[in-house]
This record gives C-alpha cells, sequence and structure tokens, in this order.
C-alpha cells in the first residue's frame, strides 16, 4: 500500500472520533472489547477493528450511531436533525439521521480540493440533473420551472426514468439552462450523457455552466466522451455518500483528493490476484458530525489509489485515488476466476466505435449478455464488443449482445452497468 501523508491534526481528528464513538455510541459497545487501548497508535486501534454494517445502523437505529447520549427526538424537534433513506435495494437500504449543517461543511471542504470550486461557499445557483428519486421534486405530469425550485436550486428533472422524456423536456432543460445559469451543474454523468446525445443528434447548443460535477454513480468513459463533445466546463467527480459525506473531490488534474478536514479513509486492497495492493475498498470514519459516529463503514466501492509520490496539483495531504472503479457488487469474473470491475468493462467499451450505453450481465462464470445502445453502427459495434469482451474475459467465456435503443435505470434511478448474477464469496476476494 501506499504511503501517504497527514498532518498532526488529521491523527487527533482520527483519534478523538473514536474515543467519542468507543465510549458513547451504543453501536460500538461490543468493539470496545477489541481496542488496544488510548494509549496504543490510532492507526493500530483502527486496523484491529470490524466494519461497520447497514445492518449495524439499521438494528440499532436511531440511537445506535449518536454520541453523548443525545436525544434523538429532541434533535429532531429542534431541526437539527431529520430522517433522510438511501436509496437502492432492501439490503442497501439504510435510514440516517441527516445534519443539514454537517452536510454542507463536509462539501464546502471538499470543494476546496479543486481550483474551478475553491471560490464556492453554498451560495451560487445550482442545477441538479439525476433521477427525481435521488433528490429534488418527483412528478408524473411536468411541473413548471417554479415548482422545481427550492433555495439556490434548480431541479432540471421530475421523472424517476429518462426513458420518459420527451423532445419537450430536452427544450425545456436547455431553455431552463441558459435562463438560469447555475455556476454549477451537478448530475448522474448517465442522466446528463442523454441530454449531451440529443443536442448532439439535433445539432443543438447548450449553455455551459461554469463547472460540472459527477456524482450519484460511477462515470462511463462512453458518457464522459460525449458530454465533452457539448459541454465546454470543467468535468468534476465528486465522490461520497449519504451516510459519510464528502469523502474524495478530483482536483484540476484528475486525480481524487481525500477531504482530510471531514473523514478518515482507511483501505483495504483486494489479493494481489484480484488486482491488490492499489485496488481495494474504502471504510469511512467521519469527523465532526455531533450527530453520528460512523466509523469504518464501508461505502461499497472499488477504487484504485495513486502510486504516484504526489500530485502535480500540489496538494500534499491525504490519501490521493486514480479512479473509483464501480462497486463491489457488480464485479465480474474471468475465466479464471479474477476479479473485474465496472471500470475494466467501461474502458473495454469505450473504445467501441459508435457505443453508447451498455449494461452487462454475466450470467454464468461462462456466458455473458451484453444489452448495447449504438445507434449510429449498430451491427459492427455490436460484433466488436463481443469480441472486446471474449478477449477481456478469456477462453470459454461466451458473450451474446442484444442491441437497445435505450436503457432503463434501476428502481433506485441510478444505472447499474455491470453485475454477476450468480453467488460468490466478496469477502474472500480481498486480502
Ligand atoms: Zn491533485
Amino acid at each position: 500500500m501506499k504511503v501517504f501523508s497527514f498532518s498532526d491534526e488529521y491523527f487527533q481528528q482520527s483519534q478523538s472520533a473514536l474515543d467519542l464513538a468507543l465510549d458513547t455510541a451504543p453501536v460500538y459497545k461490543a468493539w470496545r472489547a477489541l481496542d488496544p487501548g488510548k494509549q496504543a497508535p490510532v492507526d493500530a486501534r483502527y486496523a484491529v477493528l470490524p466494519e461497520l454494517t447497514k445492518q449495524d445502523m439499521r438494528e440499532s437505529f436511531p440511537q445506535g450511531l449518536v454520541p453523548e447520549n443525545r436525544d434523538v427526538a429532541q434533535g429532531i424537534k429542534n431541526q437539527e436533525i431529520e430522517y433522510v433513506q438511501t436509496s437502492g435495494t432492501t439490503a442497501e437500504r439504510v435510514t440516517n439521521l441527516w445534519n443539514q449543517a454537517w452536510w454542507d461543511a463536509s462539501e464546502i471542504a471538499s470543494w476546496k480540493l479543486n481550483a474551478h470550486t475553491a471560490h464556492l461557499d453554498g451560495t451560487q445557483p445550482e442545477a441538479q440533473l439525476t433521477s427525481a428519486l435521488s433528490v429534488g421534486f418527483r412528478s408524473q405530469g411536468d411541473l413548471p420551472m417554479a415548482e422545481r425550485r427550492l433555495g439556490r436550486f434548480l431541479f432540471l428533472n421530475e421523472k424517476v426514468s429518462a426513458r420518459e422524456w420527451t423532445d419537450a423536456h430536452f427544450e425545456r432543460m436547455a431553455a431552463e439552462l441558459d435562463e438560469y445559469r447555475p455556476e454549477v451543474l451537478e448530475v448522474n454523468p448517465s442522466w446528463l450523457a442523454r441530454l449531451a446525445w440529443w443536442a448532439l443528434d439535433h445539432g443543438r447548443q447548450v449553455v455551459s455552466p461554469r463547472v460540472i460535477l459527477f456524482t450519484y454513480e460511477f462515470a462511463s468513459a462512453l458518457h464522459v466522451r460525449d458530454i465533452r463533445r457539448v459541454f465546454q466546463s470543467p468535468l468534476i467527480s465528486s465522490y461520497g455518500a449519504t451516510e459519510t459525506g464528502y469523502v474524495l473531490m478530483e482536483c484540476e488534474h484528475g486525480t481524487l483528493h481525500q477531504n482530510t478536514d471531514f473523514c478518515r479513509i482507511d483501505f483495504e486492497p483486494l489479493k494481489p490476484e484480484h488486482g491488490g495492493p492499489d485496488l481495494g475498498r474504502l471504510l469511512v470514519t467521519t469527523f465532526k458530525n455531533p450527530w453520528t459516529s460512523l466509523v469504518r463503514f464501508d461505502v461499497g466501492d472499488l477504487v484504485r489509489l495513486d502510486p504516484r509520490p504526489a500530485c502535480p496539483c500540489g496538494r500534499r495531504e491525504g490519501m490521493r485515488v486514480l479512479a473509483v472503479e464501480g462497486r463491489a457488487a457488480n464485479v465480474t469474473f474471468t475465466h479464471t476466476g479474477r476479479l473485474v470491475t465496472t471500470k475494466e468493462i467501461d474502458d473495454c467499451l469505450a473504445r467501441v466505435e459508435g457505443a453508447r450505453d451498455y449494461v452487462l450481465d454475466q450470467v454464468t462464470r461462462q456466458t455473458c449478455r451484453l444489452q448495447l445502445v449504438a445507434p449510429e453502427n449498430p451491427m459492427s459495434a455490436a460484433r466488436e464488443a463481443r469480441q472486446r469482451l471474449e478477449t477481456l474475459y478469456g477462453p470459454g467465456v461466451e458473450v451474446t449482445v442484444e442491441l437497445q435503443a435505450d436503457l432503463e435505470p434501476s428502481p433506485s434511478g441510478k444505472y447499474r452497468r455491470t453485475r454477476a448474477l450468480f453467488d460468490y464469496d466478496i469477502k474472500g476476494l480481498f486480502k
């Protein structure tokens, strides 16, 4: 594993977050016996502790993660916190105590990690383009612009699937970006790609906001390519979760830097045969949230550490990540059983001429089914995609390709681009 630099304050925050959690938050009671004690080096203390699971969180809700015997009912009454449920399948879903002030502070700290966002202070006009299941207002009927406004935010979409968009919705999005002129456009890249395809297919110009932030899900290289053809804005990935706040932010040199003011990261590598030691998962511990002690929480994604001694941007502190490679739950396997991340599939399909989008299901270890969107030259794209994937997965893995006009997001409003449909031991892939 790479060695990164951390300030004394980071270690102090790590220590006080851990002491507070172990001493006072009910869910960690069973962890106390494992702690080597407050005199031990803080990294060694974290290293022997288990991970916090969503099941732990659900079973101990609402008081389990709350430190210092704070009263949740009182916090809600005082409007310091509210209940917020994350999206996803039943196994993934968790209700959180949402503390808006802490969330905003975490976001502002993350903006400092990119020169294009460092000036933002949370007052600038911002537009959002994602599923209405992720954020904003949800409606089957169309909502006028005024009913999709909230404070400094404009939500460009009120639908749960981009397949509900008609020409009139695309026209409306383009017109509203022109009228509202957001400084920041925060998007799910899969959803913005669909606006970009409309603009490309109709020869239309769309106003470029000062910055475009990618969040909510893995950004496909196919989508980034087409978004760049329409928007001149810097495209910046911001990585976090409802539970953790803002964890990583992409700098102007394309490296993701840790938001060290607001979180600690413990990195757990995969076994070398599956991409370790640079590829692994993140266990996140949050700092300074008075209502939630989150310690060693697995956000569920695989990331690749930056092997270089430093990033050219000059930021020295914290972990650096070259790429978020997709969710651990969305890995597939080659014919030899080696783990394949979503990013590896994505890089492979990004080379297919004319491909726009895809969903890959590995049905058995020997068979994959690719749904492919490639409107310009579908037959040759399908042939090339199949050949490239069969080379990647290796002999004995058969790939079938189904051409699609477009794809549906999953029930959470996000797109799941790859997954294995058979059971495998994910824990056994880690060191
Ligand atoms: Zn950098």
